[in-house]
């Protein structure tokens, strides 16, 4: 069985007070939802006085970009080295990424690898966009990104990496996938990739969020899909309120799978 994994990624919102304001809130119910990973993914200026608020809880911290190369004149960057110092993870190739700051399936890979050389965990994001997936591409666009965001890892990083499956349609929109359309896409296009590359038994027991406007009231019916193994949130994840009713979703359903022996 797959625990569910929900990671909340704030894009550009939140000054260090109000981060750290936010954490507080999380860590205090977090020790409730024991059977859910939780990360948070803070813009970096938060990050050091995040990760110290998380400590002691279950609760993860990523960050939501990094550079590929360890140290160098690369103004502005921040390295995966860096990043591990404080960090559990990172999101890789976020769509926002691809689309405004010319991410690439080789930028994104080279990434990949730097992340998981420096011990962190990753996210990889992968998802068609509306033009895509009207042209019926969804499954082309998603394979290529998978392949090449994951060429050259080997088996035995894959227990640190975390597939979520964005339809860029559906984020930040309102605009969710049906649940049934987005587990096709986990069950049908993703898994069998990752067991292609990894093994049967690695690529079965990788996570793969789904994300695109989950919210409290979609929550629970994404997560109990058999593929859909809990959420990259964006909005939802900005209040204390709505992050925690996501994440007591996840709670219920890995409770129900738990009892099913699923
Ligand atoms: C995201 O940014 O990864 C995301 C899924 O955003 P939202 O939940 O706001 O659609």
């Amino acid at each position: 069985m797959r625990r569910l994994f929900v990671a909340g990624n704030w894009k550009m919102h939140k000054n260090i007070a109000e981060a750290q304001s936010f954490v507080q809130g999380i860590v205090k119910q977090a020790p409730k939802y024991q059977n859910v990973d939780i990360a948070v993914c803070p813009p970096f200026l938060a990050l050091p006085d995040i990760a110290r608020l998380c400590q002691g809880s279950h609760l993860q911290v990523g960050a939501q970009n990094m550079h590929w190369e360890g140290s160098g004149a690369y103004t502005g960057e921040v390295s995966a080295r860096m990043l591990s110092e404080v960090c559990d993870l990172v999101i890789i190739g976020h769509s926002e990424r691809r689309q405004y700051f010319g991410e690439t399936d080789e930028t994104v890979n080279r990434k990949v690898k730097a992340a998981l050389q420096a011990g962190l965990d990753v996210i990889l994001c992968v998802g068609e966009t509306l033009e895509e997936n009207e042209a019926g591409r969804t499954e082309a666009v998603v394979s290529r990104q998978l392949k090449l965001g994951l060429a050259g890892i080997s088996g035995d990083q894959a227990p640190h990496i975390t597939i979520a499956y964005e339809p860029v349609w559906a984020i930040g929109t309102g605009k969710t996938a049906t649940p049934e359309d987005a587990n096709q896409v986990h069950k049908g296009v993703i898994r069998p990739l990752l067991r292609a590359q990894f093994g049967v038994s690695r690529g079965h027991a990788m996570r793969i969020q789904y994300g695109g406007s989950i919210k409290p009231s979609n929550a629970a019916e994404l997560f109990a899909m058999s593929d859909i193994d809990g959420g990259l949130v964006g909005g939802a994840s900005l209040e204390v309120e709505s992050f925690l009713e996501i994440i007591k979703a996840a709670a219920m359903v890995g409770i129900i799978i738990a009892e099913s022996g699923g």
